[in-house]
């Protein structure tokens, strides 16, 4: 059987050959989607449905893994000259369903490519170009090629309006531009797959445009400490010196780092942590008490759920708050969750108030936090003096770290809390049911926004409650080691 190549393929094929390769000869060692790739595979689908419905009178083609089955249904329904969706074509070993076919003049067509995104990629007009190729060697005429993608200016009133929430860009002069590329790029890749597998070294092409499913693979020859996990290291300059020879962050040139890389360069070595106790107890001493450990979880959905909300807006529907009223004391918690399939904040906003009135809120990467309070001050105009009093007591628990002012090399060059939080204590996430925030958004959307059992809702509800009391545990528990360090 002739192997046909898919427009996702063509863009696997684009980034790399290897990993192009290996999705047609070595399938099982692509890793299956996790829960956040598969989450991203759902927006698409939905938003793909949503714009579908700015032409009522489309016509499906229906899906079928034959795609001989699916090109002869949509060379039955072309005559129709109604908008076709997921119109199928194959041919020349290239085979592409469009999103959106629109009838144009008496024989011509318009191409809709519909994305999630809010922007145009280069990737999304090179997928453009193939499919405009196979589509035009099928005998189709296009006329125009739009990407049609969400216009984050759109601000829901009532029921979604497909005509606000996207907009259709003319890339039209764009794709042309790279069509006549597309052959040649096809049958480059027919032999990449008819030959050996490609040896391409990593590189910055392993995360553009997408991070490669391979990665964990083709990076196992890296040692433990390797100059990618140098702190903000620029991926060109990492690379670089991979090329070079300089796997290992011991050997990298101390002229090419900066004050924060050599000093986890210098950890590495030692295999000690670094710490400067003077910044440590000159940080410490901002700390007014009572104490209010702090941390939001939010959803941002594609497709936005609330009056007055754009897309992918940041709408807070948790947080959990642990108080220290002075040194040494056991705190006091609490928390609010939204459990209703409605605006979570209005009441979010009221439970603030437990923030009381003085003390610090020590937050983690507070410009996250403090982010979502201006949003809320701006829109809910009535609360904005007293959400903007809370801006002001923010105090970042990230800051020793980030400044490595304290440095274990367990870190592997990261200050996320989910890092910095099992080499200070003997805790971690792993093992709970929720243990990071992209899954946090999707299971409390899942939970209260889908038809779910009851005792089902109860479980993710307690999960999130569980999941959020731990981040400003770990507050709690990072703070008290930085103390007792000085
Ligand atoms: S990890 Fe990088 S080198 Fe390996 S297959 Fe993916 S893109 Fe290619």
């Amino acid at each position: 059987m002739p192997i046909y190549i898919s427009k996702s393929k063509y863009i696997s094929g684009l980034q790399c050959p290897k990993l192009l390769w290996t999705q047609y000869n070595d399938k099982n060692a692509i890793p299956a989607p996790d829960a956040a790739t598969e989450a991203i595979f759902a927006i698409g689908h939905s938003v793909g449905d949503l714009a579908k419905e700015l032409y009522p009178d489309g016509i499906e083609v229906p899906w079928s893994r034959n795609l001989e089955e699916t090109t002869a249904a949509t060379m039955d329904l072309l005559p129709q000259r109604k908008p076709i969706f997921e119109a199928s074509f194959q041919i020349d070993g290239c085979y592409c369903r469009a999103d959106i076919m629109v009838p144009v003049g008496d024989d011509s067509w318009d191409l809709y490519e519909v994305k999630s995104a809010t922007k145009v990629k280069d990737v999304n007009v090179a997928d453009i170009a193939f499919q405009t190729h196979a589509i035009e060697r099928s005998g189709i005429k296009l006329d125009r090629l739009y990407l049609m993608h969400i216009d984050n200016r759109y601000v829901r009133q009532g029921e979604i309006d497909p005509a606000g929430l996207f907009h259709a860009e003319d890339v039209t002069k764009r794709a042309r531009a790279l069509q006549p590329g597309v052959a040649a790029n096809v049958a480059a890749l027919h032999r990449t797959i008819d030959g050996p597998c490609p040896d391409i070294a990593i590189g910055e092409h392993c995360t553009n445009p997408y991070s490669c499913d391979l990665w964990e693979h083709c990076s196992a020859f890296l040692p433990e400490h390797s100059v990618l996990q140098l702190y903000r290291i620029h991926k060109k300059k990492a690379f670089r010196m991979l090329a070079d020879g300089i796997a290992a962050i011991a050997d990298a040139p101390a002229a090419e780092l900066s004050n924060g890389q050599l000093i986890q360069q210098a950890a590495v070595n030692s295999g000690q942590p670094y710490v400067s106790q003077d910044a440590i107890r000159r940080w410490l001493a901002g700390l007014q008490y009572p104490v209010h450990c702090f941390d939001f979880e939010t959803m941002n959905p594609a497709v936005p759920l609330f009056d007055g909300t754009s897309p992918y807006r940041q709408v807070p529907f948790q947080f959990s708050l642990h108080i220290i009223d002075s040194p040494g004391k056991e705190p006091r918690h609490f928390e609010f969750l939204a459990e209703a399939p409605e605006d979570p904040r209005p009441a979010l906003i009221d439970a603030l108030k437990n923030l009381g009135d003085d003390g610090t809120i020590l937050a983690y990467n507070m410009g996250f936090e403090r982010g979502i309070i201006s949003r809320l001050a701006e829109d809910f105009p009535a609360e904005a003096v007293f959400l903007r009093s809370l801006n002001k007591r923010f105090l970042d628990l990230m800051t020793p770290f980030s400044s490595f002012w304290y440095h274990d090399p367990k870190q592997k060059g990261s200050c996320s809390l989910k890092n910095v939080l099992p080499v200070l204590t003997d805790t971690s996430y792993d093992g709970i049911a929720i243990a990071e925030g992209g899954q946090a958004q999707r299971e409390f959307q899942r939970a209260v926004f889908t038809d779910v059992a009851a005792e089902e809702k109860a479980q993710v509800l307690q999960d999130l409650r569980a999941y959020c009391k731990q981040d400003t545990q770990a507050l709690v528990d990072v703070l008290g080691v930085l103390q007792g360090l000085v």
